[in-house]
């Protein structure tokens, strides 16, 4: 798909992510979808009121009503589409730079569109396919007041407000000045727990932190769990469907350690969960424990999404699925990722555990990662083939579905060219670092030794 990537379109606002641009993308969902009443949301970002009147523009000029939600979280604005069973269209860039922003689609049953609804939008966008109806018969633009909290009502009706109130919890909380600011603090408060925060305003220049929430990032949020001495420390992305937690010591916790956490207390051994081919091995080690499946997907939501909605009409349960990145979704909740959502269920492992208690037994794990440039087509599909032909002869499980993954029972490696650079990138994940250490090196090797041959094959073509 050219207009839509696997998390929806991006791009730095008034440059790639023009008011034009989403005037047409909003004209071409409206089209696709011919619904009365469209939903329309963004987060905090300064270029996001002005991307929402263009995109309110283009949907009522296909006859749709507006509903102006006004800044509020990606999966606030999913409850309010499935509440009141109308599409919706989110302005955000999720966790990217403040000069970024973009869109995504979200059906009347609240869930991101499906890659094959996207390629519908994106063809009468290309096609310029837009419906052409006269002036009497456009839309009109209303603001709704409420619907922030209408969803942390939904919230706390979702999760188990009894225990996580018993538990006492003191929660610091960075929303990073994102969409969360509006509704997550008092989600918190709501679950009885007490709330220190920071980052807590919401503002489109994003002055305490970048909207990723990566610990580069969190040096703050770290900060203020031990001055507070809070029990767990929690922050968000811009548009809040991500959760990222900080244990009572104010130690970063991965991502991958608490997704396995959170499916550890969800599934059983008839159940499947889904993640991304870059999955951790912590994941990997409890589904084979527990017994349950897990389903490897190319990296990004919508195909996690895609994937679960498949499963589920094959009868299969996925009670959580999710990416190491802190975006995790509970599909009986509802299919999308919720930030909120994640940390309240999350808060509920806390209730007689400490937060470093919860994830202890998902340490120990390593990650190596590398890179390989390269500068010719003939470089990369040497490369390519060496790494097929490592698969080959490794005693591994070979799955191609984004890249080449061996699985060795044990630990695993990846290479995955990437999608925007001239890279090949190389992943190994095991229990202790020389496992890891070893597999990444032997697939180096064999690819840096593939390059230099077909370096040296092409000088050779060159000199003839
Ligand atoms: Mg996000």
């Amino acid at each position: 798909m050219k207009v839509f990537g696997s998390s929806g379109t991006r791009g730095v606002a008034n440059i790639e992510l023009t008011p034009s641009f989403a005037l047409r993308v909003a004209a071409a969902a409206g089209t696709v979808w011919s619904a009365d009443r469209v939903a329309v949301g963004r987060d905090t970002r300064t270029t996001g009121r002005m991307l929402a009147d263009a995109a309110a523009s283009g949907l009522a000029s296909t006859g749709a009503n507006v509903d102006r939600l006004g800044i509020i979280p990606t999966p606030g604005l999913q409850a309010y589409a499935e509440r009141e069973g109308v599409p919706a269209l989110m302005i955000t860039a999720s966790h990217n730079p403040p000069e970024y922003n973009g869109i995504k689609l979200i059906g009347d049953d609240g869930v991101e569109l499906s890659r094959h609804q996207l390629e519908r939008v994106e063809g009468t966008i290309l096609g310029e396919k837009f419906d052409k109806i006269s002036w009497d018969e456009t839309g009109t633009t209303r603001v709704v007041d409420g619907a922030r909290e209408a969803y942390v009502e939904e919230l706390l009706d979702s999760v188990n407000r009894e225990a996580i109130a018993e538990a006492n919890l003191t929660v610091a909380l960075d929303p990073g000045h994102g969409a969360g600011s509006l509704t997550s603090p008092d989600f918190f408060r709501e679950l009885g727990c007490e709330v220190v925060t920071v980052n807590a305003q919401p503002d489109g220049f994003f002055p305490g932190r970048d909207p990723e929430p990566i610990p580069e990032n969190l040096a703050d949020l770290g900060r203020l769990v031990r001055a507070a001495e809070a029990d767990i420390g929690i922050a968000h992305d811009g548009d809040a469907d991500r959760a990222i937690f900080y244990d009572e010591k104010g130690r970063y916790i991965e991502g991958d350690a608490t997704l396995a956490a959170l499916a550890g207390a969800e599934l059983t051994p008839e159940d499947a969960t889904v993640s991304a081919v870059n999955v951790s091995q912590r994941l990997v080690d409890l589904t084979t424990e527990i017994g349950a499946t897990l389903e490897l997907t190319p990296v990004g939501s919508t195909n996690i999404i895609t994937r679960i909605e498949e499963l589920q009409r094959g009868d299969v349960h996925v009670p959580v699925a999710g990416e190491g990145n802190g975006g995790v979704l509970f599909p009986d909740y509802r299919l999308a990722r919720d930030g909120a959502y994640t940390a309240a269920k999350f808060l509920e492992l806390l209730t007689d555990s400490t937060a470093s208690e919860v994830v202890k037994r998902f340490e120990g794990y390593e990650n190596i990662r590398t890179k390989i440039h390269y500068d010719s087509d003939a470089e990369y599909d040497a490369m390519l083939y060496a790494a097929e032909q490592q698969a080959e002869k490794a005693s591994a499980e070979l799955s191609t579905i984004d890249g080449f993954r061996l699985d060795y029972g044990d630990a695993w490696v990846l290479v995955r060219p990437s999608g925007t650079e001239p890279l090949i990138r190389i992943y190994a994940e095991a229990r202790g670092i020389h496992r890891a250490q070893e597999l990444a090196d032997g697939m180096y090797d064999a690819l840096i030794a593939a390059k230099a041959e077909a370096t040296a094959d092409e000088k050779e073509e060159a000199a003839q």
